[in-house]
């Protein structure tokens, strides 16, 4: 084995960005730790918590978005052609197919046909006589 190698993986390992994790923080936590030892009580806490919440906040924003956005988006097809479309269940105002232009509005979670139940959608044919 080559000494230098190892050196060289060792220099490439700790530098990961800041992305946390790894043990190339591990100077910073020590720091920190002692500098909250420093700190008179009350406001180590205070930091501690303002940290905590730091971190926290973001994670919890995201799981509520996350579960806001997986319980309001649709995903869906058009009735008449299949077509797959995506959309949000507050939703109003009609919308229109890309594909076939049919005006779509969403109910109950789904895409419907603006057009009453019953119509029949005919598409006309040219007969040519002799
Ligand atoms: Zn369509």
């Amino acid at each position: 084995m080559n000494p230098n190698q190892f050196q060289v993986r060792l220099i490439t390992g700790t530098g990961n960005g800041g992305g946390g994790g790894g043990w190339g923080c591990l100077p910073w936590m020590i720091l920190g730790v002692l500098f909250l030892a420093v700190l008179p009580n009350w406001l180590a806490n205070g930091l501690l918590l303002g940290l905590t919440l730091l971190i926290v906040a973001p994670i919890v924003a995201l799981g509520v978005l996350g579960w806001w956005v997986r319980r309001n988006f649709i995903q869906g097809s058009c009735p008449a052609c299949q077509y797959p479309l995506n959309g949000w269940k507050f939703q109003s105002a009609p919308t229109q197919c890309p594909q076939c232009g049919e005006v779509l509005h969403i109910q109950e979670g789904r895409y419907q046909r603006m057009t009453p139940p019953g119509t029949v959608e005919v598409q006309g044919v040219e007969i040519l006589e002799d």
